[in-house]
């Protein structure tokens, strides 16, 4: 079979899989979260075939519990604004502060503002791209008059076949001749620590935002490299809500997205094991069923990344005598080190079970959880 026959063959196979279930357009949340569980097929397959997993999740009888709720985005809102007010004053000070670039120097560029009908209409989505590209090349060109910031610029992204507009939520855009991605997140750095989940997810969309840049940067005609991965986080300090900025290297959460990305794109080998005829628009009390042909890899993270982590979770517990410890996190699997199973770990609480040889100090762990536990329920657990 020639190319142009098996891209119709694939294109079919996705078709058949998603019927008439609703569709999904990815944005930089979604992308940076195929990065965040890269070994799952089950998620491959239905981001290939571009399925609203809220729905899916839905008529799986598992709604999903993931997004943020609009008070944090409502707060987020405000303290971006706050962080890029006063033509970025505060923005300036902190790239200062961890990048050296000058305070003083050029403008705040915000693309989506300034359309045909007058300097606060929004302008369309290819006029922004637009925008985009031009402040690259002027960047590139070092022309004194550049922005040095470009506010919401807009970048375009190929995934899977679909296009994507992914929006940053700036670029520092001349320091030291390199482009920096500025992910602005209201959350809070605490004595120098933040929630590792929201620090490692706001990573991950920083890596796919340096992925596309660099995408652009390379169909320009400009070295791709020029977009540094190291980016440039700005969070709340500490409980004051005042701004503080801290830039983190990308580099390995780069490579994930690549590779996760390229995966999608050969979605021949995400297939090569599934039914022929298999579809997840079928009735509800069959979809369980049509969603579990496909192997999932289920991990805690996905409780934070994926709409079907309720779903998952429920059939790898459910699997065996009692699931796989794995599905706990890899701190607990450490903990319980050679016990698989999470049936026998709760045998081994609660002495219904006697420990093989090996398994003693474990056991006594377990015994002694299980009656702090029962202790802190008052005799009711
Ligand atoms: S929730 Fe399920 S489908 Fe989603 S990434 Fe985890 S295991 Fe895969």
């Amino acid at each position: 079979m020639g190319t142009t026959g098996t891209t119709g063959a694939i294109a079919g196979r996705l078709e058949q899989l998603r019927g008439e279930l609703p569709t999904r357009n990815h944005n930089a949340r979604t992308v940076a979260a195929l990065a965040a569980n890269p070994g799952c097929a089950r998620r491959g397959v239905l981001d290939a075939a571009g399925i609203e997993k809220t729905v899916l999740a839905e008529r799986l009888g598992f709604p999903a519990r993931y997004g943020r709720s609009p008070f944090a985005i409502g707060r987020g809102n405000v303290f971006e604004a706050r962080v890029k007010a006063d033509d970025g004053r505060e923005l300036r000070r902190l790239l200062a502060e961890v990048l050296g670039a000058d305070p003083d120097d050029g403008a705040l560029v915000d693309v989506d503002r300034g359309g045909p009908t007058g300097p606060t209409a929004r302008p369309g989505r290819e006029e922004r791209v637009a925008r985009t590209r031009e402040a690259l090349l002027r960047a590139a060109s070092g022309d004194p008059d550049a922005c040095a910031i470009l506010d919401h610029p807009l970048l375009p992204l190929d995934v899977a076949g679909r296009r994507a507009y992914l929006e940053p939520d700036a670029m520092a855009c001349r320091v030291a001749g390199r482009l920096h991605v500025v992910e602005i997140k209201s959350f809070a750095i605490i004595d120098g620590s933040a929630d590792p989940g929201k620090l490692a997810s706001a990573t991950r969309q920083a890596a796919v935002y340096v992925h596309a840049l660099r995408g652009l940067a390379e169909e320009l005609g400009l070295d791709p490299e020029s977009v540094s991965t190291d980016i440039v986080l700005v969070c709340a300090q500490d409980f004051a809500n005042r701004p503080i900025a801290v830039v983190l290297d990308v580099r390995r959460e780069l490579a994930t997205t690549r590779r996760r990305l390229a995966r999608l794109s050969g979605v021949e080998e995400l297939f090569a094991e599934l039914p022929e005829g298999l579809t997840f628009d079928v009735a509800e009390e069959r979809v369980g069923a049509a969603v579990a042909r496909v192997p999932a890899a289920y991990l805690p993270d996905c409780l934070s990344a994926c709409e079907l982590a309720l779903f998952c979770r429920d059939e790898a517990r459910a699997c065996g005598t009692g699931g796989d410890v794995g599905t706990l996190g890899t701190s607990v699997r450490g903990a319980l080190g050679g016990i698989d199973d999470i049936g026998t770990a709760l045998a081994l609480a609660d002495g219904t079970r006697a420990p093989e040889p090996g398994q003693e100090d474990v056991a006594r762990l377990l015994r002694r959880a299980q009656a702090l536990r029962h202790e802190a329920l008052g005799g009711v657990g």
